[in-house]
């Protein structure tokens, strides 16, 4: 059994602020924004991580991306911002549930 936080939230068992959500792939509000905007762009599907993506995922994870810069886009991230992605314990990630982190809003240099 999946019992990480966002598979939480996607099963309605946690309550989080949903700033989107199709059959595939859902955004919510980081609960700890590192900058104005901080989204995270999660699948529905459970990926633990990288190693659990298949070639058959392909077209999921570019989804990710796209609708990462559609919210970019509709929150007039017209500068610019940052699609971050944690994985394993070196790379600070803190949810085992891949997600792209999108940052933005200010100057990120
Ligand atoms: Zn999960």
């Amino acid at each position: 059994m999946i019992t990480d936080i966002f598979c939480k939230i996607i099963n309605g068992e946690i309550p989080a602020e949903v700033v989107y959500q199709d059959d595939h792939v859902w955004v919510i509000k980081d609960i700890a924004p590192q900058a104005p905007v901080h989204f995270l762009i999660i699948p529905v599907k459970h990926f633990t991580g990288l190693d659990d993506v298949a070639e058959h995922d392909e077209a999921l994870l570019g989804k990710l991306f796209r609708v990462a810069h559609d919210m970019a886009k509709k929150q007039n991230l017209d500068k610019g911002y940052r699609l971050v992605v944690n994985e394993g314990e070196h790379g600070g990630k803190l949810v085992p549930h891949l997600h792209i982190h999108l940052l933005g809003g200010k100057n990120l240099k």
